[in-house]
């Protein structure tokens, strides 16, 4: 099968390699569309930072070189023997971290925490390769919401966006600013403002505030020399309930501190490369919550993350307009996104594709309303 290979620093080769064989729990997934995220790109920029090379990574025994890829779909092509609740043929989005279950993390509803965790792409084998072995229970079946290949890639960053929604516990009618409105970021914007939240999205680039518009935020646009702080504390009434901090920038976490309320959150999703100083002052007079997240969690957040992605009437094409051939991953998805130039929000890529493809309408507006249960579990 043909297969992007990483093999290390700038060097991500187009190989063909066998079809790989399920084992007895797993899902055997012909795939049609995978995306790429900052991760992807920092990796084949800067690593191997996180892929391990030199020797077995401890849970997947997997060792490099890898198939990139964490954010895929794909139709079931065969089966493990032990697989239930699955059949040939089915869509599925898979969530590309695999937990063990039984682990006290995994047992207590954090899975994101499980002491024997791995990431497919990353750790193993993942998407961008025209199949990829994946545990079926890091899989759901997302034909049935009405989502195609393309929409069931965008399950992944979508779920990622949801959990860390929810670090901030937002509820309908709050007021909520997301700094950073690409990948992650643009995500966040249309779970927040589905689930009833007001949003303003802050970013440098007028085309990804035209999309977070497009997704149900207001927007501003941050004036490159200064902090996104005076601009949003003159454009919205009273301090936020809640900010979302997405860019990773040392200053944009200062500016969040300055415009939430009192007793407001701060979720940092943002990574950034290095620590940061901040104003400890203003977390404890203000009592202030500063939370992190982490990747996501299957049980909790994957099924009602495949729900956002269907509930959005027009689809994804604004997101997410085009997918590119294997050979072009590099110079059109993550070359453009290591020099920090990306040309899209989010990139796909269509193994078996020979030229550059619109995206698909994605399935979405198939469902008008996000399930019960993600109303619920925000509402808390
Ligand atoms: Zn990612
Ligand atoms: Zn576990």
């Amino acid at each position: 099968m043909r297969a992007a290979v990483y093999h290390g620093a700038r060097d991500i080769r187009i190989e063909e390699l066998p079809v790989p064989v399920p084992g007895p729990c797993d899902l055997l997934l012909e795939v049609r569309s995978a995306g790429i995220c900052g991760t992807d790109a920092l990796e084949w920029d800067c690593g191997p930072i996180l892929t391990p090379m030199d020797r077995p990574h401890p849970a997947s025994g997997h060792r490099g070189p890898t198939i990139p890829g964490h954010e895929f779909g794909g139709r079931v092509v065969d089966l493990g023997r032990e697989v239930e609740g699955f059949g040939a043929g089915d869509l599925v989005a898979c969530v590309a971290g695999i937990s063990c279950g039984a682990c006290a993390p995994c047992l207590a509803g954090t899975s994101n925490f499980c002491d024997s965790y791995f990431t497919l792409g990353i750790d193993g084998h993942g998407g961008l390769a025209r199949y990829v072995v994946a545990s079926s229970a890091a899989c759901l079946e997302v034909g049935r919401l009405g989502l195609d290949d393309d929409g069931a890639a965008l399950v992944q960053p979508m779920s990622v966006a949801l959990h860390a929604l929810r670090q901030g516990n937002l509820r309908p009618g709050d007021t909520a600013v997301v700094l950073g409105a690409g990948g992650v970021g643009a995500f966040l914007v249309y779970a927040a403002a589905r689930l009833g939240a007001d949003v303003l999205a802050v970013d440098l680039d007028p085309a990804r505030l035209a999309v977070a518009e497009a997704l149900g935020a207001a927007v501003l646009r941050a004036e490159p020399d200064s902090s996104p702080a005076s601009g949003v504390v003159g454009s919205t009434a009273d301090p936020v309930d809640a900010v979302y901090e997405v860019t990773g920038a040392p200053e944009a976490l200062a500016a969040s501190l300055e415009m939430v309320r009192p007793r407001g959150r701060v979720v940092r999703v943002g990574l950034g490369p290095h620590p940061v100083p901040i104003d400890m002052r203003r977390i404890t007079l203000g009592e202030i919550r500063l939370v992190g997240t982490r990747a996501q969690v299957f049980e909790a957040d994957f099924a009602d993350a495949a729900s956002l992605i269907a509930s959005r009437q027009g689809g994804w094409s604004d997101v997410a307009p085009i997918a590119l051939p294997l050979d072009r991953l590099v110079p059109d998805g993550l070359l453009p996104m290591a020099e920090g130039r990306p040309e899209r929000i989010k990139t796909l890529v269509d193994p078996w594709a020979t030229a550059v493809r619109p995206a698909t309408g994605t399935g979405a507006g198939s469902i008008d309303r996000v399930s019960p249960s993600l109303e619920r579990v925000i509402a808390e």
